[in-house]
């Protein structure tokens, strides 16, 4: 199946909660969720039916999976990773999720969203302890560097992400240099710093059947 294409606000009407797919729109009144805009369909505006165990840890999977951007398979990749590590599976996942280099820029602040983090990074705008880096599933390890290629353009569109982001503010694991368009991932956060609007527990639960 290939990458949605459709308005991402859609796929928060579909969870009913707010993915933060848009950046700074997603922090304004006029995000769909705010104004209390139904779920997508011609059965949207019906009150919801009671889910199914198994509707709800789907629904669960499905919030984390868009929030991070991915796609079906390469999620279960990475379930299957955090499953193998030795302690708790969720919070491994969650780790990994994390330490995703897309997730990082985006969390530095140099770009407004994951999406807009991912293209930042697929067009060679970011360097991942001073070497080009491109993938955006790409790991970033505790200790790591990442910096905006010192281009004018590059600079000009992690300055945009900046301003955009101005007041998200940068997680305790994180250091930026702003000045310099210079980050460190310094640690591997705890499942209570992430604090995710979702319950993993859920998303382990389903993937175990
Ligand atoms: Fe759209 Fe962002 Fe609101 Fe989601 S949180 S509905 S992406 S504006």
């Amino acid at each position: 199946m290939g990458r949605y294409t459709g308005p991402s606000c859609k796929k928060c009407r579909r969870e009913g909660m707010k993915l933060f797919l848009k950046g700074t729109r997603c922090y304004m009144a006029k995000c769909p969720i705010e104004t209390g805009k139904p779920a997508p369909g011609m059965h949207g505006q019906r009150r919801s039916r009671k889910l199914s165990d198994y509707g709800v840890q789907l629904r669960e999977k499905q919030r984390l999976r868009r929030q991070y951007g991915m796609q079906e398979k390469q999620f279960r990749l990475f379930f299957d990773r955090a499953a193998k590590r030795s302690g708790v599976t969720g919070e491994q996942l969650l780790q990994l999720l994390e330490s995703r280099l897309d997730n990082v820029v985006y969390r530095l602040g140099f770009a407004s969203s994951r999406k807009a983090a991912r293209q930042l990074v697929l067009h060679n705008h970011v360097l991942l302890d001073g070497r080009q880096a491109n993938i955006p599933s790409m790991m970033v390890g505790a200790g790591c560097t990442v910096q905006v290629k010192e281009s004018k353009k590059s600079r000009e569109l992690a300055a945009k992400g900046l301003e955009a982001s101005d007041g998200r503010g940068v997680p305790t694991w994180m250091s930026l240099d702003a000045k310099n368009f210079q980050g460190a991932f310094v640690r591997i956060p705890t499942r209570e710093e992430i604090a995710p609007n979702v319950d993993e527990q859920l998303v382990v639960e389903l993937y175990s059947k």
